[in-house]
């Protein structure tokens, strides 16, 4: 079969990570048109020269003379920037992985939908802060959008088994996070490190705290919304602590059809390279007489209020889940950074939510200009905000 030309967005992350090793494994079979990574100048180059890539970009403008060095001798194109990493993904590649994290990643993966290219789509938050738009940028282009997070991955396989107009609900299975089972005053104290600890999931710093808090889920609630046109009471949370289920489609006739898999994001990833055929995935095939017993059970709202959150936002829409990422992403930094308290996470984003719904100025969003612009003004809103939840 023809050579396919791939562009990774994010490729020096724990998804760029997965997606170079299932390219690695089909060398012959791809060429790496663009690669790019925030300030990791050292990862992003390396990769480029084992794959070839015709161009490589990093997001922060003064690495731009490092990575030029490191690129050296080779016939590499390079850029630095936000503008270069919208190049990388404007250039002409069949397949893109958009797998910055953050709102970050939205500008870039448009300019991928905008040519009218397959987007395997790992990066949930640029979703979640301008749903309706991306998705009819997506059909405007004629843009294949493959969700690679792994629930969505799971949904879109199981839809596949009949009409969306017989589709009554679906379920996306959650993990728990460390804290699963955490009385409320230790969640509230809960250490950066105690956070970091994801018991099924190898990911990136942002999605492993946001696992922890639950707001994981509550970005992918929404993140299935806007992807399937989904109302808010037709996605279900169920929390299935073994991560084998990934998530469940029922029909009118109350069949529920499952995808199942190891927890291991090249599954889905691999899904997304080889649609509509199928490639060959990681080698550990799924021994479920070995895991033994699948469990489940209801999530935990007062606990985990960042979920409640999510259908909050959901039902408010006009802006309201671009807030809820925006200041969720605020948050997480400022835990990261030791200027709040775990439990403060979902505090600041309620607080968020609710500065911006008294402002009585919820503008509906027609462009991606007007989502990043509630993005930064509740970035602002939540950094002044941010004091007095602290305290
Ligand atoms: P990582 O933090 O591991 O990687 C993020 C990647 O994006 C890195 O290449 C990083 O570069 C780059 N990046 C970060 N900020 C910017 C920016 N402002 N501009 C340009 N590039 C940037 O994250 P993950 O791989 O874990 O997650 C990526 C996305 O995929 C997120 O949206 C996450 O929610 C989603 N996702 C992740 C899953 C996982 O298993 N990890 C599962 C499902 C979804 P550098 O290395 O230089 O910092
Ligand atoms: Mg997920």
């Amino acid at each position: 079969s023809a050579v396919r030309t791939v562009t990774v967005l994010g490729a020096t992350g724990s998804i760029g990570d997965s997606t170079m090793d299932l390219l690695r494994g089909a060398r012959d079979r791809y060429q790496v048109e663009a690669l790019t990574a925030n300030s990791n100048v050292e990862g992003l180059a390396k990769l480029a020269k084992e794959f070839g890539a015709r161009f490589a970009a990093i997001a922060d403008p003064a690495k731009l003379s490092e990575l030029k060095d490191a690129l050296a001798g080779t016939r590499i194109e390079c850029g630095a920037g936000e503008s270069a990493i919208i190049e990388a993904a404007a250039r002409p590649a069949d397949w893109v992985m958009a797998a910055v994290s953050g709102a970050a990643g939205l500008k870039p993966a448009l300019a991928a939908v905008d040519r009218g290219a397959t987007v395997a789509l790992a990066n949930k938050e640029c979703l979640v802060c301008a749903g309706d738009i991306f998705m009819e940028r997506a059909k405007k282009a004629g843009a294949c959008i493959l969700p690679a997070d792994s629930e969505h991955n799971a949904l879109f396989q199981a839809l596949a088994s009949g009409n969306r107009e017989e589709l009554t609900r679906v379920i996306i299975t959650a993990s728990g996070g460390p804290f699963r089972t955490w009385a409320p005053a230790d969640i509230e104290q809960a250490t950066l490190e105690q956070a970091l600890k994801h018991p099924n999931w190898s990911m990136g710093q942002k999605i492993t705290i946001d696992s922890a808090s639950m707001m994981n889920k509550g970005l992918e609630v929404i993140e299935a919304s806007y992807l399937f046109a989904l109302a808010p009471d037709e996605i279900d949370v169920l929390v299935h602590p073994q991560s084998i289920i990934h998530g469940m489609v029922e029909f009118s006739d109350r069949s529920v059809v499952a995808q199942l898999g190891t927890p291991d994001m090249r599954i889905p990833i691999a899904h997304c390279l080889g649609w509509p055929d199928r490639v060959v995935g990681p080698s550990a095939k799924l021994d479920l007489a070995k895991i033994g017993q699948l469990t489940f059970e209801a999530p935990d709202f007062q606990r985990f209020p960042g979920l409640r959150l999510a259908y909050e936002a959901l039902r408010l829409g006009h802006g309201a889940t671009t807030v809820y990422n925006a200041a969720n992403e605020i948050a997480v930094a400022a835990f990261i950074a030791g200027k709040i308290k775990f439990g403060a996470i979902a505090r600041l984003v309620e607080a968020t939510m609710n500065d911006w719904i008294r402002s009585g100025n919820q503008p509906p969003l027609h462009s991606a200009d007007d989502a990043i612009s509630v993005d930064h003004i509740a970035r602002n809103r939540a950094a002044a905000l941010l004091p007095q939840i602290a305290l």
